[in-house]
């Protein structure tokens, strides 16, 4: 029996290994499905995360955006190109490993207020108080 490498999900995103240890992390990231999607009926919102080594960090891949301190002080000011958890969400759209769970919209504020109060104490965590 022989893995054929193109299949695996290392393979399916090499244009990204340019990005070395980012590349690897996000990579880990998107194997333990780290990578997530609530998707709100009916009315189709979606809020995406990424669940970090520190905690849950939102992201908005469109803008970009992600609620991390690398993507406030590195990227937002042009010196990096982007974070590993958007580097993580390029990585599960393209192998399909984004992890998508249904809510109706009633649970929009509850599950906003959750993440942001994640947020928060990564914040807290990653400012070394
Ligand atoms: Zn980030």
């Amino acid at each position: 029996m022989s893995t054929n490498i193109q299949d695996s999900p290392k393979a399916q995103v090499a244009e990204y290994g340019k990005y070395g240890k980012k590349f690897e992390k996000a990579l880990e990231t998107v194997l333990a499905g780290g990578v997530k999607e609530a998707f709100f009926l009916p009315s189709r919102r979606k809020i995406h995360s990424v669940v970090g080594t520190l905690g849950d960090e939102f992201i908005d891949p469109d803008k970009p955006y992600c609620s991390c301190s690398h993507f406030y002080f590195k990227v937002r000011s042009g010196r990096d190109e982007l974070c590993y958890h958007l580097l993580s969400y390029k990585i599960a759209m393209k192998t399909g490993r984004v992890e998508t769970t249904k809510f109706s919209d009633e649970d929009y504020g509850p599950y906003f207020r959750a993440l942001a109060s994640d947020i928060f104490d990564v914040l807290d965590k990653s400012s070394g108080s």
